[in-house]
């Protein structure tokens, strides 16, 4: 998962399920969660993923995750440091894990009990969105729906979106899910009005930076769905922001993808900052070099 932190993550592949990191995206402490401590599972490949290949015998078990979270919280709050959110990430889809409902219930729970102002976020590739017979949907669909609008889970969803085109999403992100079942998953999820955040990856694949159609079609796509659902009914839910980012930290399949100049992700913004003003839409751009 691309999670916007820059502090070593490494720890997660040594079989760790609780990881606090500094997060450039939250400007404070993260607390991760990595449901996947014995191997990466993942329905992505994505071409700049920083998950190195482990394998560990450690089982993911919620009496362990629990416990690591409260000490966590209760440690960042001795040293008088805000927790800024609890996310989702790790070595792999959290979607994939059947442990993912009870942990983020666990999680909520936890964190309405020792850390209200931090936020619960998941980080996912959206093939937990799709229709059946792909991922878990729908009812992983419906509990990410519910999670996202209930006061006392109010998760944030951070949903991967690397491409507006097929091509360049089989440069970056390599996944047997087909591009238009994806998309439609995620068009559906955005018709639901739930609340959620769009993050896409802007690296270049052997040397080469998306071409202007791929940039085009993306920011086409990101405006369909800032009008789509929650956001065009005046309701709270739908797209909140954009997050585009740089690649900043080593991945096992390096030099394949590449870091761009910060010119790049600012052009990136601006093009998308246009197209969703020109639709009326006032989404927030975000950019992380
Ligand atoms: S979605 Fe991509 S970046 Fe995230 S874990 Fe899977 S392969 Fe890695």
């Amino acid at each position: 998962m691309t999670a916007g932190s820059v502090q070593d993550h490494r720890s997660r592949e040594g079989g760790i399920i609780v990881y606090p990191v500094y997060s450039r995206r939250s400007g404070g402490l993260s607390v991760g969660i990595n449901l996947f401590p014995d191997r990466k599972r993942c329905s992505f490949d994505c071409a700049y993923c920083e998950v190195f290949p482990f394998e560990t015998d450690v089982s993911f078990n919620l009496e362990t995750m629990k416990a690591a979270l409260r000490s966590a919280i209760l440690d960042a709050g001795e040293r008088k440091i805000p927790v800024r959110d609890i996310c989702f990430s790790g070595s792999g889809e959290p979607a994939m894990s059947s442990h993912f409902a009870e942990a983020l219930e666990a999680a909520a729970v936890l964190r309405n009990k020792l850390a209200r102002e931090a936020k619960l976020v998941m980080i996912t590739n959206g093939t937990g969105l799709l229709e059946p017979p792909g991922g878990n949907a729908p009812a992983l669909f419906d509990f990410l729906r519910t999670s996202a609008r209930a006061p006392a889970t109010a998760l944030h969803i951070w949903l991967k979106l690397d491409a507006g085109t097929e091509a360049w999403y089989a440069a970056m992100d390599r996944s047997p899910v087909p591009y238009e079942r994806l998309v439609s998953g995620i068009r559906n999820f955005a018709a639901s009005g739930a609340p959620f955040i769009l993050q896409t990856m802007v690296c270049k694949i052997n040397g080469r930076l998306p071409p202007p159609e791929e940039a085009a079609a993306w920011a086409a796509l990101v405006t369909e769905l800032a009008r789509t659902g929650g956001a065009e009914a005046g309701q709270s839910g739908g797209l909140q922001a954009v997050q585009i980012y740089g690649k900043v930290r080593p991945a096992p399949e390096d030099p394949l993808a590449e870091a761009v100049p910060a010119a790049v992700l600012e052009d990136r913004a601006a093009l998308l900052r246009a197209a969703l003003a020109g639709a009326g839409r006032a989404v927030p751009v975000e950019v992380y070099e």
